[in-house]
């Protein structure tokens, strides 16, 4: 199974994709993640890209579709992947297809998880997450049990993403707007959108998605 989790930064795909990884048997791939990565290890790439990010601007192109071309060979997305945050614009996704065809195979479905813009401002800037297993949390609606401890892990100090600011905030959401929505259309046209409604608990989202590429719950 080969799926694309699309909507704004917030919306819950990091989330939703992690859960579903496990449970289908296939590997998250996140672009955001893989950049965040290069940043902690002072790579030259990581050093390009963070200006861009700390902006909420997207990175260029021919940078995330290297990431994303790398990734993709490796052995454990033979029984597939789950791209949370790829492709962002049409021209990521045009190299997507291309590369997806020269490999024979294509995606199955392409997930828009809805979110208003108000929700998303509100989410992102309350989000904490787990600096070592990524689990992430809202200070509201979903608090760690310990504070500024993460549950799964038990790691000290929950970390506020750079980019979680309004600032930024208000940079990523003009960016979905402008440059990633287009891809509704395209996926469209190509009979693979689905959409379900992220406005709802991780629970509900989770059950909505799994009925969509029909895997039992
Ligand atoms: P995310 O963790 O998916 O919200 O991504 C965080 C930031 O990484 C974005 O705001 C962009 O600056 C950058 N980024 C992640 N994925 C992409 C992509 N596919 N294309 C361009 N920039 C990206």
């Amino acid at each position: 199974m080969r799926l694309i989790f699309f909507g704004p930064p917030g919306a819950g795909k990091g989330t939703q994709a992690k859960r579903l990884e496990e449970e289908m048997n296939i590997v998250q791939l996140s672009t955001g993640d893989m950049l965040r990565a290069a940043i902690r290890e002072g790579t030259l790439l990581g050093k390009e890209a963070k200006g861009y990010m700390d902006a909420g601007k997207l990175v260029p192109d021919g940078i995330v579709v290297g990431l994303i071309r790398e990734r993709m060979h490796g052995e454990d997305c033979e029984n597939g992947f789950l791209l949370d945050g790829f492709p962002r614009t049409v021209v990521q996704a045009e190299a997507l297809e291309k590369m997806l065809d020269s490999q024979k195979c294509s995606i199955d479905h392409v997930i828009s998880i809805e979110v208003g813009d108000q929700e998303i401002v509100n989410r992102l800037s309350r989000r904490r997450s787990c600096p070592d297993c990524g689990a992430v949390y809202h200070l509201d609606n979903l608090p760690p049990k310990v504070e500024d401890v993460c549950d799964a892990c038990q790691k000290q100090g929950l970390l506020h993403r750079d980019d979680d600011v309004p600032s930024a905030i208000q940079a990523r959401l003009s960016a979905f707007h402008d440059q990633t929505e287009p891809l509704r259309e395209f996926y469209q046209e190509r009979g693979l959108l689905r959409s379900v409604s992220g406005s709802q608990g991780p629970d509900e989202v989770c059950s909505e998605i799994r009925e969509v590429v029909s895997i039992s719950g």
